[in-house]
């Protein structure tokens, strides 16, 4: 039995030619597998009832499927998807004036284990296929319509996993997302969120996949980043900011700085300062972060006070800096608290 999402279009063809059916039904599959998103070749109601038991005995269908959803009080939606294999993976639609974001997962679980971050403290299970991150995306857009009244707007690879080490089901994906025989979304309106992998970050750029990247700093320190991310013991700031200025020179794109203030730990007037040193010579903006304090994790948030400290010494120095405050905090929707806790309930 093969995944019917992860063949080509062509192979697709010749399995029709092999058992004498008509190429156009390659086309007419492709729409039930990517524009409705159909769980069983039984839905497929053009095709004649010998063709739809003819790919049922042969391919299956990796579809994700909604089992629970949680709605914040700031209208916040988070929601659980079950896979085939019954493992879990998170994601989570937020609204805001004019466009609804969907965060979805790359991955069930994370490898990386980021000392700040409910997911990393799960560990890896495995990558997702093509055709699961597309049900979220798709699923999450269903929804967005029903409750909101618009489909997604945008979609930001910030649930779980390191997308850029699931690099060929996520570029994979965002090629059906923004085709028009998928979703028809536009790559602008993309975000590939990363702790730094500097090859699949060069990769992006040699496969000009317009895609925006966030790349997940937190501090301009290297030694208090190594002791944050533990990936930034094999990856350096100095080899990350490389693979940065080959992206956004060769796609003539900006990077995004993320920055998670941690009380105590990244959140000095120096710091700040080190910020400005580190992405001033990078086309870039930032994105402040609220810290979400995940339970049994010993970091909190930074006050008020040094929060807006930070933001006015970065935004002094004419950095487009933006504070990004958490969503979906009361029912754990909030990015890095995704760790199947309604599971463990
Ligand atoms: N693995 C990728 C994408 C998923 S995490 C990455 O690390 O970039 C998405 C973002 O959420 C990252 O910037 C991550 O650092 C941040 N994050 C993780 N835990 C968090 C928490 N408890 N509160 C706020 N942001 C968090
Ligand atoms: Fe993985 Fe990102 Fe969490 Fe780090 S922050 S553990 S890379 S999901």
């Amino acid at each position: 039995m093969q995944n019917i999402r992860s063949i080509l279009f062509g192979e697709l063809l010749d399995f029709l030619k092999i058992n004498d059916e008509k190429p156009y039904r390659a086309g007419q599959i492709y729409d039930w597998l990517w524009k409705y998103c159909v769980s069983s070749f039984e839905q497929m109601n053009n095709l004649s009832q010998n063709l739809r038991e003819l790919l049922a005995n042969n391919f299956f269908i990796d579809s994700a499927k909604i089992i629970s959803q949680q709605i914040s009080n700031d209208k916040t939606i988070k929601v659980v998807f079950e896979l085939i294999d019954k493992k879990i993976v998170e994601g989570v639609i937020i609204p805001s004036e004019n466009r609804v974001t969907a965060c979805i997962s790359s991955q069930v679980g994370c490898a990386l284990g980021c000392k700040f971050c409910a997911t990393g403290k799960m560990g890896f299970s495995r990558n997702l296929t093509i055709g699961e991150i597309y049900d979220q995306s798709f699923l999450l857009s269903k929804l967005s319509v029903e409750k909101y009244n618009i489909p997604l707007t945008n979609i930001v690879f910030m649930g779980m996993g390191e997308p850029l080490l699931n690099y060929k089901n996520v570029i994979g994906v965002i090629s059906f997302l923004t085709s028009q025989k998928g979703m028809g979304l536009s790559s602008k309106r993309i975000t590939i969120s990363t702790s730094g992998i500097p090859a699949q970050i060069k990769q992006i750029a040699d496969d000009n996949i317009k895609v925006n990247l966030a790349l997940s700093l937190h501090t301009a320190n290297p030694d208090v980043r190594k002791k944050l991310l533990p990936v930034a013991n094999k990856y350096s700031l100095d080899e990350i900011t490389k693979s940065l200025k080959y992206y956004t020179s060769k796609l003539k794109l900006k990077v995004t700085f993320e920055y998670l203030l941690l009380s105590g730990i990244n959140d000095t007037v120096d710091d700040a300062k080190a910020l400005v040193a580190f992405c001033s010579n990078i086309a870039s903006k930032v994105n402040i972060i609220e810290y979400n304090e995940v339970e049994n994790l010993p970091f909190q948030k930074s006050s008020e006070n040094k929060t807006a400290l930070f933001l006015k010494t970065v935004y002094e120095k004419k950095i487009n800096v933006k504070l990004r405050r958490s969503r979906g905090i009361d029912i754990d929707a909030a990015c890095g608290q995704l760790a199947n806790k309604q599971k463990k309930r």
